[in-house]
């Protein structure tokens, strides 16, 4: 009895004295429940020492972000974030870790590229057959090649150097970093983030041509920008457009779904946060509701640009602007003859130079369900009106649009807001955006954030992850295949 009171005693010593945080768990809040927030939670219970008890709070009724699907006449399409890179090694890793089931994104597709009046290069759609397939994709090879030569290979060799660079990311055991520039420095990609993608694919020896048509059209797609846009977020939309591009069979938004279930943490859906507001003994999280949270630490897993979370004390952050990228579902059929073509010759995916004229980014097929009869996604920056839309399809059973807040609208040089926000803990993973943003690298920064939070809060108490890191991944110096 006596030595029960003694421990006791004991316990409740080494608390006051280690400020309680290894009796009790450590209160983290976490305000988004995308690609960061989610990873935010799994290298939090992957890397943490201590207990911790992690919130989610999710303003929309699902969780996922950005990474969503939309049902389109009987038929689901992601409509936002919907490829990934076999390199995206996080990824590969919690599809693998969730049991989710990878598919392919079909390289094979004919595409062309408009300039408001004619296609200045268009290659060929595949046949079903696969001798179709294999004839289509050489030829479609040889006249990419023939059209733009040499500056094809320069153009690999900076997506090559980027990736080389991007993998050292990965490496167990590194710190956390405080910037996003330091972080980027300390694997060599900081320069990139400050020149255009166009200066910097001169220097690799590409020409005006492949620049003005192909990168631009890849820019278009990939971000609704051109190529001013910055190196870095340049190569990852590079990267973008490779082959052995991959989604999750279902919906890639199941990955952050996957990872919140899995770290058992307390997710709240339909609560929208207002403020977070620092008091002596940690923050308050302050709910639209009405309802507060008091939490040791806060995770803004969000872009802060438009989500209006008023931050007491007020910091100050560098100004950004998201570009907003108009989605639109249609189902029916393309009108070729605006295209100057038939039905069967016209580009599964039709893509465009830079000319504000032009009202559109992209329009591809999705899915033919027959000849007349297919489902499209096309990409603009401004809403496309029926008006429009009934010029470039002649027939329209169903329409559904998106405005996406997507990805910061890129000004090199990239300035960036620090990741602890307020010198406290309040952490921001959203602001890695400047440099790229993508489902791979939500991740990567939402690992660095728990990197500094857990040795801030924790004293340098990191773990050896628990569970095995995407190191494993690479072998000899290259990555297995998913
Ligand atoms: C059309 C489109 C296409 C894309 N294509 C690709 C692609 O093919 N491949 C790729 O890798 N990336 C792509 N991206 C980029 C990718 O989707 C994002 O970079 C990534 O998903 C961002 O994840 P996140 O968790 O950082 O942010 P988000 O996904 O935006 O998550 C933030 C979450 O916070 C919630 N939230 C915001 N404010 C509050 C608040 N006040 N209270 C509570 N909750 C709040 C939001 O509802 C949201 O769920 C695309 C994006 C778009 C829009």
């Amino acid at each position: 009895m006596a030595a029960g009171r003694f421990v006791v005693i004991v316990r409740f010593l080494v608390c006051l004295l280690l400020a309680c945080r290894c009796c009790y768990g450590l209160q983290v809040c976490i305000v988004g429940s995308g690609m960061g927030g989610a990873s935010a939670a799994f290298f939090l219970r992957n890397y943490s020492t201590a207990p911790l008890d992690i919130d989610i709070f999710e303003q929309n009724d699902k969780v996922g972000g950005r990474m969503a699907v939309v049902e389109l006449a009987g038929d689901t399409f992601e409509a936002g974030a919907s490829i990934l890179h076999p390199k995206n090694l996080h990824a590969v890793n919690f599809v693998n870790l969730l049991g989710l089931k990878p598919r392919s994104d079909p390289d094979d597709e004919g595409f062309g590229i408009w300039n408001g009046s004619k296609f200045v290069f268009k290659t060929a759609n595949a046949g079903d057959s696969f001798i179709s397939k294999i004839t289509t994709q050489i030829l479609n090879t040889l006249a990419v090649m023939w059209r733009y030569g040499t500056s094809l290979w320069s153009m690999q060799n900076y997506v090559s150097d980027l990736l080389e660079k991007f993998l050292l990311l990965y490496q167990e055991g590194r710190p956390g970093f405080e910037t996003v520039e330091e972080l980027l420095k300390s694997v060599d990609l900081y320069e990139s983030t400050q020149y255009p993608v166009q200066e910097l694919l001169v220097k690799y020896g590409l020409s005006n041509l492949i620049i003005d048509e192909l990168v631009t059209f890849i820019m278009r797609i990939n971000y609704g920008q051109n190529v001013s846009i910055s190196g870095m977020a340049g190569g990852v939309s590079l990267c973008g457009s490779g082959g052995d591009l991959w989604a999750v069979e279902g919906g890639n938004w199941q990955i952050p779904e996957g990872l919140i279930r899995y770290t058992n943490a307390s997710l709240h859906l339909k609560s929208r946060v207002v403020s977070v507001t620092l008091e002596d003994s940690g923050y308050i999280v302050e709910l639209e509701s009405g309802g507060t949270k008091a939490c040791d630490t806060v995770i803004l897993a969000t872009s802060l640009d438009e989500s209006k979370i008023e931050i007491n004390p007020k910091v100050k952050l560098p100004q950004r602007s998201m570009q907003h990228t108009y989605t639109t579902f249609i189902r029916g059929l393309l009108n070729a003859e605006y295209f100057g073509m038939s039905s069967d010759t016209i580009p599964d995916l039709i893509g465009t130079v830079e000319d504000p004229a032009i009202p559109f980014s992209s329009i591809n097929v999705l899915k033919e369900y027959s000849v007349s009869d297919k489902a499209y996604k096309a990409f603009s920056r401004a809403p496309l009106s029926d008006e429009l839309l009934d010029k470039f399809f002649s027939t329209r059973s169903s329409t559904i649009r998106i405005d996406w807040a997507a990805y910061p609208h890129y000004t090199p040089p990239e300035k960036f807001a620090p990741y602890i926000l307020d010198g406290h803990h309040l952490y921001y993973v959203n602001a890695f955006e400047n440099a790229a943003s993508s489902i791979e690298t939500s991740a990567v920064s939402a690992q660095n954030v728990v990197r500094i939070l857990l040795s801030r809060l924790l004293h340098g108490n990191l773990e050896q992850p628990k569970l095995s890191s995407v190191a494993g991944l690479i072998k000899d110096g290259t990555v297995e295949d998913l």
